[in-house]
Protein backbone atom coordinates (compact mmCIF):
# COMPACT_ATOMS: atom_id res chain seq x y z
CA UNK A 1 0.00 0.00 0.00
CA UNK A 2 1.28 3.33 -0.72
CA UNK A 3 0.42 6.64 0.75
CA UNK A 4 -0.27 9.97 -0.75
CA UNK A 5 -0.93 13.67 0.15
CA UNK A 6 -4.61 15.28 0.59
CA UNK A 7 -2.58 17.98 -1.55
CA UNK A 8 -1.24 15.69 -4.15
CA UNK A 9 2.06 17.20 -4.84
CA UNK A 10 3.95 14.47 -2.60
CA UNK A 11 5.25 11.28 -4.40
CA UNK A 12 3.77 8.47 -2.93
CA UNK A 13 5.33 6.52 0.13
CA UNK A 14 5.51 3.36 2.31
CA UNK A 15 4.00 3.19 5.50
CA UNK A 16 7.31 3.23 7.42
CA UNK A 17 8.30 6.83 5.94
CA UNK A 18 5.17 7.73 6.52
CA UNK A 19 5.07 6.81 10.20
CA UNK A 20 8.21 9.51 11.21
CA UNK A 21 6.38 12.21 9.50
CA UNK A 22 4.31 15.60 10.56
CA UNK A 23 2.77 16.89 7.69
CA UNK A 24 3.54 16.30 4.18
CA UNK A 25 6.01 18.74 2.28
CA UNK A 26 3.54 19.76 0.27
CA UNK A 27 1.61 21.15 3.33
CA UNK A 28 -1.24 18.23 3.42
CA UNK A 29 -1.91 14.97 5.43
CA UNK A 30 -0.71 11.42 4.22
CA UNK A 31 -3.82 9.04 3.34
CA UNK A 32 -3.95 5.46 1.77
CA UNK A 33 -4.16 5.30 -2.16
CA UNK A 34 -7.25 3.73 -0.94
CA UNK A 35 -9.13 1.92 1.67
CA UNK A 36 -8.96 -1.91 2.15
CA UNK A 37 -12.41 -3.06 1.76
CA UNK A 38 -14.05 -5.63 4.18
CA UNK A 39 -16.66 -7.98 3.04
CA UNK A 40 -19.43 -9.65 5.51
CA UNK A 41 -17.32 -13.05 5.28
CA UNK A 42 -14.17 -11.02 6.56
CA UNK A 43 -15.99 -9.68 9.01
CA UNK A 44 -17.26 -12.82 10.73
CA UNK A 45 -13.72 -14.00 10.39
CA UNK A 46 -12.78 -11.31 12.39
CA UNK A 47 -15.88 -10.94 14.87
CA UNK A 48 -14.61 -12.78 17.42
CA UNK A 49 -10.59 -12.51 17.47
CA UNK A 50 -8.99 -10.79 20.62
CA UNK A 51 -8.28 -7.42 19.84
CA UNK A 52 -4.38 -7.89 19.47
CA UNK A 53 -5.28 -10.21 16.60
CA UNK A 54 -7.95 -8.18 15.04
CA UNK A 55 -5.94 -5.19 15.28
CA UNK A 56 -2.60 -7.55 14.02
CA UNK A 57 -5.54 -8.46 11.03
CA UNK A 58 -6.61 -4.29 10.32
CA UNK A 59 -2.69 -2.87 10.39
CA UNK A 60 -1.32 -5.26 8.25
CA UNK A 61 -3.75 -4.69 5.31
CA UNK A 62 -2.28 -0.71 5.55
CA UNK A 63 1.92 -1.45 7.41
CA UNK A 64 2.62 -3.83 4.03
CA UNK A 65 6.40 -2.59 4.48
CA UNK A 66 6.47 -4.22 7.96
CA UNK A 67 7.15 -8.08 8.30
CA UNK A 68 4.26 -9.95 9.54
CA UNK A 69 5.57 -11.49 12.19
CA UNK A 70 7.55 -7.88 13.65
CA UNK A 71 4.34 -6.48 13.23
CA UNK A 72 2.23 -9.05 15.48
CA UNK A 73 5.30 -8.86 18.19
CA UNK A 74 4.88 -4.62 18.08
CA UNK A 75 0.82 -5.29 18.46
CA UNK A 76 1.50 -7.94 21.11
CA UNK A 77 3.97 -5.94 23.39
CA UNK A 78 1.67 -2.68 22.84
CA UNK A 79 -2.43 -4.26 23.49
CA UNK A 80 -1.24 -5.81 26.65
CA UNK A 81 -3.47 -6.59 30.01
CA UNK A 82 -0.88 -4.96 31.91
CA UNK A 83 -0.89 -1.58 30.11
CA UNK A 84 -4.87 -1.39 29.48
CA UNK A 85 -6.08 -2.94 32.51
CA UNK A 86 -8.01 -5.39 31.51
CA UNK A 87 -8.61 -8.54 28.40
CA UNK A 88 -10.46 -6.56 26.43
CA UNK A 89 -8.18 -3.65 25.94
CA UNK A 90 -11.80 -1.76 25.00
CA UNK A 91 -14.62 -3.18 27.37
CA UNK A 92 -17.90 -1.49 26.04
CA UNK A 93 -20.46 -1.30 28.70
CA UNK A 94 -24.54 -0.68 28.30
CA UNK A 95 -26.01 2.87 29.98
CA UNK A 96 -29.34 1.63 29.16
CA UNK A 97 -31.38 2.24 26.01
CA UNK A 98 -29.23 1.54 23.50
CA UNK A 99 -26.43 3.99 24.35
CA UNK A 100 -23.09 2.09 25.05
CA UNK A 101 -19.72 3.30 26.62
CA UNK A 102 -16.71 1.65 24.21
CA UNK A 103 -13.79 2.06 27.63
CA UNK A 104 -10.93 3.76 25.53
CA UNK A 105 -9.25 5.48 28.47
CA UNK A 106 -7.90 2.68 30.72
CA UNK A 107 -4.30 2.82 29.33
CA UNK A 108 -1.08 4.39 31.51
CA UNK A 109 -2.51 8.44 31.14
CA UNK A 110 -6.27 7.37 31.27
CA UNK A 111 -7.04 9.32 28.31
CA UNK A 112 -8.09 7.77 24.59
CA UNK A 113 -4.53 8.63 23.50
CA UNK A 114 -3.29 6.31 25.20
CA UNK A 115 -4.60 3.41 22.45
CA UNK A 116 -2.54 5.16 19.40
CA UNK A 117 0.35 6.45 21.39
CA UNK A 118 1.05 3.20 22.86
CA UNK A 119 1.09 1.86 19.70
CA UNK A 120 2.92 4.64 18.41
CA UNK A 121 6.46 4.47 20.31
CA UNK A 122 6.69 1.19 19.89
CA UNK A 123 6.04 0.90 16.07
CA UNK A 124 8.46 4.12 16.31
CA UNK A 125 11.37 2.14 18.24
CA UNK A 126 11.22 -0.51 15.50
CA UNK A 127 11.25 1.40 12.19
CA UNK A 128 14.24 3.69 13.33
CA UNK A 129 16.02 0.68 14.48
CA UNK A 130 15.35 -0.58 11.18
CA UNK A 131 16.60 2.76 9.24
CA UNK A 132 19.58 3.07 11.92
CA UNK A 133 17.98 6.04 12.58
CA UNK A 134 17.39 8.39 15.84
CA UNK A 135 14.35 11.17 16.48
CA UNK A 136 14.37 14.23 18.89
CA UNK A 137 10.36 14.34 19.54
CA UNK A 138 9.99 18.02 20.83
CA UNK A 139 6.20 18.83 21.80
CA UNK A 140 3.80 21.13 23.27
CA UNK A 141 1.01 20.31 25.30
CA UNK A 142 -1.48 21.36 28.21
CA UNK A 143 -2.49 18.25 29.40
CA UNK A 144 -3.67 15.01 27.84
CA UNK A 145 -1.40 14.84 24.62
CA UNK A 146 2.46 15.42 26.35
CA UNK A 147 1.87 12.74 28.95
CA UNK A 148 0.63 10.14 26.26
CA UNK A 149 3.14 10.72 24.53
CA UNK A 150 5.74 10.57 27.39
CA UNK A 151 4.20 7.31 28.55
CA UNK A 152 4.66 5.68 24.78
CA UNK A 153 7.91 6.89 24.49
CA UNK A 154 9.70 6.55 27.54
CA UNK A 155 12.93 4.60 28.01
CA UNK A 156 12.63 3.78 24.11
CA UNK A 157 15.81 3.59 22.05
CA UNK A 158 16.79 6.34 19.44
CA UNK A 159 13.80 8.62 20.97
CA UNK A 160 14.52 11.55 23.10
CA UNK A 161 10.97 13.89 23.93
CA UNK A 162 11.05 17.49 25.25
CA UNK A 163 8.16 18.40 26.32
CA UNK A 164 7.06 21.69 26.71
CA UNK A 165 4.00 22.99 28.89
CA UNK A 166 2.70 26.33 30.62
CA UNK A 167 3.72 26.58 33.80
CA UNK A 168 1.32 26.20 36.72
CA UNK A 169 -1.42 26.05 34.11
CA UNK A 170 -2.17 22.09 34.11
CA UNK A 171 -4.03 20.35 37.20
CA UNK A 172 -1.90 18.72 39.98
CA UNK A 173 -2.61 15.37 38.56
CA UNK A 174 -1.83 16.21 34.98
CA UNK A 175 1.11 17.92 36.61
CA UNK A 176 2.20 14.50 38.96
CA UNK A 177 1.72 12.24 35.47
CA UNK A 178 4.14 14.10 33.43
CA UNK A 179 6.29 15.15 35.88
CA UNK A 180 7.29 12.09 38.65
CA UNK A 181 8.72 10.07 35.26
CA UNK A 182 12.41 9.03 35.55
CA UNK A 183 13.57 7.94 32.26
CA UNK A 184 16.65 9.86 31.05
CA UNK A 185 14.97 10.43 27.32
CA UNK A 186 12.02 12.04 28.79
CA UNK A 187 12.88 15.92 29.37
CA UNK A 188 9.86 18.17 30.85
CA UNK A 189 10.42 22.04 30.20
CA UNK A 190 7.97 23.92 32.17
CA UNK A 191 7.77 27.77 30.44
CA UNK A 192 6.97 31.02 31.78
CA UNK A 193 3.98 31.47 29.47
CA UNK A 194 0.71 30.08 27.79
CA UNK A 195 0.03 26.75 25.83
CA UNK A 196 0.10 29.08 22.73
CA UNK A 197 3.77 30.14 23.58
CA UNK A 198 4.68 26.75 24.30
CA UNK A 199 3.46 25.56 20.58
CA UNK A 200 5.33 28.77 19.17
CA UNK A 201 8.34 27.88 20.41
CA UNK A 202 8.02 24.31 18.69
CA UNK A 203 7.00 26.06 15.75
CA UNK A 204 10.21 28.00 15.36
CA UNK A 205 12.52 24.76 16.38
CA UNK A 206 10.48 22.93 13.43
CA UNK A 207 10.94 25.60 10.70
CA UNK A 208 14.76 25.91 11.62
CA UNK A 209 15.74 23.78 9.02
CA UNK A 210 19.23 23.46 9.84
CA UNK A 211 18.73 23.20 13.37
CA UNK A 212 16.12 20.58 12.11
CA UNK A 213 18.16 18.70 10.27
CA UNK A 214 21.22 18.48 13.11
CA UNK A 215 18.98 17.11 15.60
CA UNK A 216 16.27 15.00 13.70
CA UNK A 217 13.49 16.92 15.21
CA UNK A 218 10.27 15.00 14.68
CA UNK A 219 6.64 15.22 16.32
CA UNK A 220 4.15 13.20 17.03
CA UNK A 221 0.52 15.17 17.06
CA UNK A 222 -3.00 14.03 15.99
CA UNK A 223 -1.83 14.38 12.09
CA UNK A 224 0.20 11.38 12.36
CA UNK A 225 -1.13 8.48 10.19
CA UNK A 226 -0.05 5.83 12.71
CA UNK A 227 -2.40 7.27 15.02
CA UNK A 228 -5.62 7.40 13.43
CA UNK A 229 -4.10 3.46 12.06
CA UNK A 230 -4.31 2.61 15.74
CA UNK A 231 -7.51 4.24 16.22
CA UNK A 232 -9.58 2.20 13.62
CA UNK A 233 -8.72 -1.04 15.40
CA UNK A 234 -11.76 -0.57 18.47
CA UNK A 235 -14.23 0.72 15.92
CA UNK A 236 -14.48 -2.35 14.58
CA UNK A 237 -13.90 -4.39 18.02
CA UNK A 238 -16.59 -1.95 19.19
CA UNK A 239 -18.93 -3.11 16.30
CA UNK A 240 -18.61 -6.71 17.20
CA UNK A 241 -19.04 -6.34 21.15
CA UNK A 242 -22.20 -5.01 20.76
CA UNK A 243 -23.90 -6.45 17.65
CA UNK A 244 -24.25 -10.27 16.87
CA UNK A 245 -24.49 -10.14 12.95
CA UNK A 246 -23.52 -8.45 10.02
CA UNK A 247 -26.90 -7.14 9.21
CA UNK A 248 -26.81 -4.83 12.61
CA UNK A 249 -25.62 -1.37 12.12
CA UNK A 250 -24.69 0.69 15.28
CA UNK A 251 -23.16 4.43 15.20
CA UNK A 252 -21.00 6.05 17.24
CA UNK A 253 -20.63 9.22 18.88
CA UNK A 254 -17.22 10.64 19.73
CA UNK A 255 -16.44 13.83 21.70
CA UNK A 256 -14.15 15.43 19.09
CA UNK A 257 -11.53 18.53 19.18
CA UNK A 258 -8.96 17.61 16.30
CA UNK A 259 -11.50 15.42 14.30
CA UNK A 260 -8.33 12.34 14.75
CA UNK A 261 -10.83 9.76 16.74
CA UNK A 262 -13.91 10.30 14.83
CA UNK A 263 -11.99 9.98 11.57
CA UNK A 264 -10.46 6.53 12.39
CA UNK A 265 -14.54 5.64 12.37
CA UNK A 266 -14.86 7.61 9.05
CA UNK A 267 -12.31 5.01 7.76
CA UNK A 268 -13.66 2.11 9.29
CA UNK A 269 -17.01 2.60 7.74
CA UNK A 270 -15.39 3.72 4.48
CA UNK A 271 -13.78 0.04 4.70
CA UNK A 272 -17.40 -1.19 4.71
CA UNK A 273 -17.78 -1.50 8.88
CA UNK A 274 -21.90 -1.68 9.21
CA UNK A 275 -21.66 2.18 10.77
CA UNK A 276 -25.41 3.75 10.64
CA UNK A 277 -24.38 7.21 11.69
CA UNK A 278 -21.35 9.19 12.62
CA UNK A 279 -22.07 11.38 15.28
CA UNK A 280 -19.55 14.71 16.03
CA UNK A 281 -20.03 16.13 19.13
CA UNK A 282 -18.22 19.24 20.56
CA UNK A 283 -18.39 21.32 23.12
CA UNK A 284 -18.29 25.41 23.74
CA UNK A 285 -15.92 25.39 20.79
CA UNK A 286 -18.50 24.36 18.38
CA UNK A 287 -16.58 24.65 14.85
CA UNK A 288 -17.23 20.82 13.88
CA UNK A 289 -21.02 20.90 14.81
CA UNK A 290 -21.31 24.00 12.92
CA UNK A 291 -20.11 22.34 9.65
CA UNK A 292 -21.81 19.31 9.78
CA UNK A 293 -24.90 21.39 10.25
CA UNK A 294 -24.88 23.00 7.28
CA UNK A 295 -21.64 22.72 5.74
CA UNK A 296 -20.01 25.51 7.28
CA UNK A 297 -16.26 25.57 8.24
CA UNK A 298 -15.30 28.42 10.03
CA UNK A 299 -11.82 28.01 11.82
CA UNK A 300 -11.24 30.29 15.00
CA UNK A 301 -7.62 31.75 16.23
CA UNK A 302 -6.91 30.17 19.74
CA UNK A 303 -7.90 33.92 21.20
CA UNK A 304 -11.56 33.21 20.05
CA UNK A 305 -11.66 29.55 21.62
CA UNK A 306 -13.50 29.18 24.50
CA UNK A 307 -11.62 27.77 28.01
CA UNK A 308 -13.84 25.24 29.03
CA UNK A 309 -14.28 22.20 31.69
CA UNK A 310 -13.54 19.52 28.70
CA UNK A 311 -10.42 21.39 28.13
CA UNK A 312 -9.03 18.28 25.58
CA UNK A 313 -11.63 19.39 23.21
CA UNK A 314 -11.03 23.40 23.34
CA UNK A 315 -9.93 22.95 19.99
CA UNK A 316 -11.28 25.57 16.77
CA UNK A 317 -9.00 24.16 14.17
CA UNK A 318 -9.91 20.29 13.32
CA UNK A 319 -5.90 19.26 12.18
CA UNK A 320 -7.61 15.73 10.61
CA UNK A 321 -10.54 16.99 9.04
CA UNK A 322 -8.43 17.53 5.74
CA UNK A 323 -8.46 13.51 5.09
CA UNK A 324 -12.08 13.60 5.11
CA UNK A 325 -12.98 16.77 2.80
CA UNK A 326 -10.54 15.23 0.74
CA UNK A 327 -12.78 12.38 -0.02
CA UNK A 328 -15.84 14.20 0.60
CA UNK A 329 -14.86 16.37 -2.62
CA UNK A 330 -13.52 13.47 -5.06
CA UNK A 331 -10.07 13.91 -3.98
CA UNK A 332 -9.98 16.64 -5.93
CA UNK A 333 -6.16 17.75 -4.87
CA UNK A 334 -6.55 21.22 -6.05
CA UNK A 335 -9.92 22.21 -4.35
CA UNK A 336 -8.43 20.31 -1.39
CA UNK A 337 -5.08 22.69 -1.65
CA UNK A 338 -7.24 25.85 -2.41
CA UNK A 339 -9.70 25.41 0.42
CA UNK A 340 -6.91 24.76 3.13
CA UNK A 341 -4.25 27.19 1.75
CA UNK A 342 -7.71 29.58 2.93
CA UNK A 343 -7.66 28.45 6.23
CA UNK A 344 -4.30 28.91 6.79
CA UNK A 345 -4.36 32.26 6.14
CA UNK A 346 -7.69 32.67 8.18
CA UNK A 347 -9.94 31.89 6.40
CA UNK A 348 -13.06 29.80 6.18
CA UNK A 349 -15.14 27.81 3.77
CA UNK A 350 -18.60 27.14 2.40
CA UNK A 351 -19.80 23.44 1.21
CA UNK A 352 -23.33 23.57 1.50
CA UNK A 353 -24.43 22.37 -1.22
CA UNK A 354 -22.87 19.31 0.10
CA UNK A 355 -24.75 18.85 3.27
CA UNK A 356 -26.93 15.69 1.93
CA UNK A 357 -23.83 14.22 1.01
CA UNK A 358 -21.92 14.67 4.10
CA UNK A 359 -25.19 13.09 6.14
CA UNK A 360 -26.39 10.57 3.70
CA UNK A 361 -23.78 9.25 1.97
CA UNK A 362 -20.91 9.53 4.64
CA UNK A 363 -23.07 9.28 7.75
CA UNK A 364 -22.30 12.70 9.26
CA UNK A 365 -24.35 14.12 12.70
CA UNK A 366 -23.28 16.63 15.17
CA UNK A 367 -24.55 18.14 18.27
CA UNK A 368 -22.95 20.16 20.92
CA UNK A 369 -23.01 20.40 24.77
CA UNK A 370 -21.78 23.36 27.45
CA UNK A 371 -20.78 22.83 30.82
CA UNK A 372 -24.24 23.19 32.31
CA UNK A 373 -24.96 20.13 29.67
CA UNK A 374 -21.84 17.91 30.96
CA UNK A 375 -22.60 18.94 34.79
CA UNK A 376 -26.19 17.49 33.97
CA UNK A 377 -25.20 14.69 32.13
CA UNK A 378 -22.78 13.52 34.69
CA UNK A 379 -25.61 13.64 37.24
CA UNK A 380 -28.22 11.88 35.42
CA UNK A 381 -25.96 9.19 34.75
CA UNK A 382 -24.35 8.91 38.10
CA UNK A 383 -28.02 8.62 39.73
CA UNK A 384 -29.16 6.60 37.28
CA UNK A 385 -26.63 4.07 37.00
CA UNK A 386 -24.15 4.51 39.31
CA UNK A 387 -22.09 5.03 36.66
CA UNK A 388 -19.00 7.42 36.75
CA UNK A 389 -18.28 9.42 33.08
CA UNK A 390 -15.78 11.82 32.64
CA UNK A 391 -16.81 15.37 31.50
CA UNK A 392 -15.92 14.82 27.55
CA UNK A 393 -17.54 11.23 27.55
CA UNK A 394 -19.99 13.22 29.04
CA UNK A 395 -20.28 15.98 26.15
CA UNK A 396 -20.87 12.77 23.86
CA UNK A 397 -23.55 11.23 26.02
CA UNK A 398 -25.46 13.92 25.89
CA UNK A 399 -25.31 14.52 22.18
CA UNK A 400 -26.07 10.92 21.59
CA UNK A 401 -29.13 11.19 23.71
CA UNK A 402 -30.44 14.05 21.97
CA UNK A 403 -30.00 12.62 18.55
CA UNK A 404 -30.94 9.27 18.69
CA UNK A 405 -33.41 7.62 16.88
CA UNK A 406 -35.82 4.99 17.48
CA UNK A 407 -34.24 1.55 18.51
CA UNK A 408 -30.52 2.99 16.89
CA UNK A 409 -27.44 1.58 19.10
CA UNK A 410 -25.08 4.71 19.82
CA UNK A 411 -21.44 3.79 21.17
CA UNK A 412 -20.21 6.72 22.82
CA UNK A 413 -16.31 6.87 23.24
CA UNK A 414 -14.99 7.13 27.04
CA UNK A 415 -12.56 9.88 26.30
CA UNK A 416 -11.08 10.02 29.29
CA UNK A 417 -11.35 8.60 32.96
CA UNK A 418 -13.03 10.92 35.50
CA UNK A 419 -9.95 10.60 37.96
CA UNK A 420 -8.50 12.91 35.63
CA UNK A 421 -10.79 15.62 35.92
CA UNK A 422 -12.21 15.41 40.04
CA UNK A 423 -13.42 19.34 39.80
CA UNK A 424 -15.79 18.83 37.70
CA UNK A 425 -16.92 15.65 38.61
CA UNK A 426 -17.52 16.80 42.17
CA UNK A 427 -18.93 20.39 41.16
CA UNK A 428 -21.21 17.61 38.90
CA UNK A 429 -22.03 15.12 41.57
CA UNK A 430 -20.26 16.42 45.02
CA UNK A 431 -18.05 14.61 47.20
CA UNK A 432 -18.20 11.12 45.72
CA UNK A 433 -15.21 9.10 45.59
CA UNK A 434 -13.67 8.35 42.42
CA UNK A 435 -12.00 5.75 41.73
CA UNK A 436 -8.05 5.70 40.25
CA UNK A 437 -6.22 3.07 38.63
CA UNK A 438 -3.73 1.39 41.30
CA UNK A 439 -0.81 2.99 39.36
CA UNK A 440 -1.35 6.51 40.02
CA UNK A 441 -2.58 6.35 43.21
CA UNK A 442 0.03 8.45 44.84
CA UNK A 443 0.91 9.78 42.37
CA UNK A 444 1.18 13.66 43.58
CA UNK A 445 3.40 12.82 46.09
CA UNK A 446 6.53 11.59 43.85
CA UNK A 447 8.90 13.49 43.56
CA UNK A 448 8.85 15.91 39.93
CA UNK A 449 11.58 16.09 36.96
CA UNK A 450 10.63 19.33 35.17
CA UNK A 451 13.18 22.45 34.60
CA UNK A 452 11.59 25.66 34.29
CA UNK A 453 12.57 28.13 31.22
CA UNK A 454 11.68 31.68 29.96
CA UNK A 455 9.32 32.16 27.11
CA UNK A 456 12.45 31.90 24.49
CA UNK A 457 12.88 29.47 21.87
CA UNK A 458 16.44 29.52 22.19
CA UNK A 459 16.77 28.34 25.66
CA UNK A 460 14.85 25.71 24.28
CA UNK A 461 17.29 24.86 21.64
CA UNK A 462 20.17 25.09 24.12
CA UNK A 463 18.47 22.37 26.28
CA UNK A 464 18.08 20.04 23.49
CA UNK A 465 21.51 20.87 22.13
CA UNK A 466 22.45 20.11 25.86
CA UNK A 467 21.05 16.34 26.07
CA UNK A 468 21.32 15.18 21.72
CA UNK A 469 24.45 14.55 19.68
CA UNK A 470 23.92 16.62 16.61
CA UNK A 471 23.81 14.44 13.25
CA UNK A 472 27.12 14.41 11.79
C1 LIG B 1 -7.82 14.46 22.49
C2 LIG B 1 -9.11 14.30 23.21
C3 LIG B 1 -10.36 14.49 22.57
C4 LIG B 1 -10.49 14.94 21.15
O1 LIG B 1 -10.08 13.95 20.22
P1 LIG B 1 -9.75 14.37 18.71
O2 LIG B 1 -9.13 13.16 18.12
O3 LIG B 1 -8.79 15.53 18.80
O4 LIG B 1 -11.04 14.75 18.06
C5 LIG B 1 -11.50 14.26 23.32
N1 LIG B 1 -11.45 13.93 24.62
C6 LIG B 1 -10.27 13.73 25.26
C7 LIG B 1 -10.28 13.38 26.70
C8 LIG B 1 -9.06 13.91 24.59
O5 LIG B 1 -7.90 13.73 25.25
Amino acid sequence: MKYISTRGQTEPMAFSDVLLMGLAPDGGLMLPEQYPQIDAAKLNEWRNLSYQALAYEIMSLFATDIASDDLKDIVNRTYTVEAFGNEDIVPVRELGNGIHILGLSNGPTLAFKDIAMQFLGNAFEYVLKQKGERITIIGATSGDTGSAAEYALRGKENVEVFMLSPQGKMSEFQRAQMYSLTDKNIHNIAIDGMFDDCQDIVKALQEDADFKAKYSLGTVNSINWGRILAQIVYYFKAYFATTSTNEQKVSFCVPSGNFGNICAGHIAREMGLPVERLIVATNENDVLNEFFNGGSYQPRPADKTYVTSSPSMDISKASNFERFIYLLLGKDTQKVNELFQGVKSGKGFELAELSQTINERFGFAAGKSTHANRLATIKAVYEATGDLIDPHTADGVKVAKELQKNGEIIVCAETALPAKFAETMQEAIGEVAIPRPAHTQDIESLPQHVIKLDNQASLVADEIVKHVEPIA
